[in-house]
């Protein structure tokens, strides 16, 4: 296994659980888990409102939830279920809420309704808007303690987790696959280089994935383009506003969902995340990044997508230039935040797929090359679906 992600470390535990006996060893280039996106999200348990009925993310969403529902009873992790409004400020939007709420019940999300003003107040008294679709099984929980704990069943079953060491190569033999990897300067966890032979490897690498794809051989389509998203806390005064979650209609055009309210397990409320270039892959305090700069503009597809977006660049340029964008935002959903303070609460940064001419990959992407497989798209819901793209990867396997 690649990768100590939410992913990475419920692929590895599935194995173990379904062959009793396996050798599974997880390796992370960091030196604790959840490093990056599992440990920079909004900490959603998404319902499956949004999805294509039938897609990969539809499916893995529903059951990841139920998995994720009885993974956190089993092992006393939080798990909120505050539920969620989608807020429709106009009849556009309101038209695009109808889909939703039609996709939703094609997807079987349990007790959706939509609501007009009157039914928003008696679930969210302080919003307002023309029309809300509400999602009363949509949770909260911490991803990065849910990551931790997989790994904890991993090595409780014999499993070895390897934090510390980046997988350089994978090389596919006749039997099996060599796998190298090199501890990382400073590594609290041994200097030894792995140089390991596997029966299967699982390569679930985030913003890394279309690097270690091509170190095994694969296609440089898709490429991942990294997007960030910031996060600003409101202050306790007006935290008590919303009872749950408070969304947009998102716009069909994106992956992203929009900036929300978010309920976290600890009772504070942020509002984010919106959605720009990141110039460094890894970037949390806004760093550049050469390297990772140089293989966005040499990517053709970033043009393409770049020269239909610039409308949208130049709105989100703003919400990056200027915090009181976030409020205003927040304010047309829940008025009486006017006056709120935001405290910045740092950023995560999305590994999403873009192929060669322009397109933004909206389902879960998985790939098999002979005994690597690759996870080569997985943004939200994937924390969600964790534990079913896990089943679905080592059902393929196997
Ligand atoms: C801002 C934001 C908000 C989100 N909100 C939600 C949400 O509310 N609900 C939801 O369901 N989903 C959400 N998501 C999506 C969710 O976080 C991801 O789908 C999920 O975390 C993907 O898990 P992963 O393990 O694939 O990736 P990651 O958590 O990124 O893990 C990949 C791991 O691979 C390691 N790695 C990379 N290269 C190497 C290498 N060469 N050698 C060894 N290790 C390597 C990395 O260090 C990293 O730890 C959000 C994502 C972001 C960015």
């Amino acid at each position: 296994m690649v990768g100590g992600g939410i992913l990475g470390c419920a692929v590895a535990r599935e194995l173990q659980r379904s062959r009793p006996g396996a050798q599974v060893t997880l390796v992370e280039k960091e030196d604790h888990l959840a490093a990056h996106q599992s440990g920079h999200s909004s900490g959603v348990v998404h319902a499956g409102l949004y999805y294509t009925p039938g897609s990969l993310k539809a499916r893995l969403c529903r059951r990841g939830v139920q998995l994720l529902g009885e993974y956190c009873a089993d092992r006393a992790l939080p798990y909120l279920q505050c539920g969620k409004v989608l807020i429709a400020r106009d009849q556009a939007e309101h038209t695009r809420l109808r889909d939703i709420a039609d996709r939703a019940r094609a997807n079987g999300v349990p007790g959706v309704r939509l609501v007009g003003p009157a039914g928003l107040a008696e679930v969210e008294p302080e919003a307002v808007g023309v029309a809300a679709l509400v999602s009363p099984g949509t949770a909260v929980v911490d991803y990065a303690a849910i990551t931790r704990a997989l790994a904890q069943d991993v090595q409780a079953a014999g499993g070895r987790v390897l934090l510390g060491h980046r997988v350089r190569t994978l090389v596919p033999l006749a039997r099996g696959v060599r796998v190298v990897a090199e501890p990382q300067p400073h590594s609290a966890w041994g200097a030894a280089e792995l140089t390991d032979l596997f029966d299967a490897v699982v390569v679930c690498a985030g913003l890394s994935s279309d690097r270690l794809a091509r170190a095994s051989g694969g296609s440089a389509d898709p490429a991942i383009i990294p997007f960030f998203g910031q996060y600003y806390r409101i202050d306790d005064a007006h935290a008590g506003l919303t009872r749950g979650l408070v969304y947009p209609v998102p716009d069909p055009r994106y992956p992203f969902l929009g900036m929300h309210l978010t309920r976290r397990v600890d009772g504070t409320l942020t509002i984010g995340p919106n959605a720009f270039l990141s110039a460094a892959r890894e970037g949390y305090r806004g760093q550049v990044r050469l390297r990772d700069l140089i293989e966005v503009a040499c990517w053709p597809g970033f043009w393409r997508f770049a020269a239909r977006n610039v409308p949208t660049a130049v709105r989100e340029l703003a919400g990056v230039l200027s915090p009181g964008q976030f409020l205003t935002e927040a304010r047309s959903y829940v008025p009486a935040l006017e006056g709120a303070r935001l405290t910045p609460v740092g950023r995560g940064i999305r590994a999403q797929a873009m192929t060669r001419d322009g397109r933004l990959l909206d389902d879960f992407a998985i790939e098999r090359r002979g005994p690597v497989t690759l996870v080569r798209n997985a943004p939200s819901p994937g924390a969600t679906a964790s534990l079913a793209i896990a089943e679905h990867i080592v059902a393929a396997v196997a």
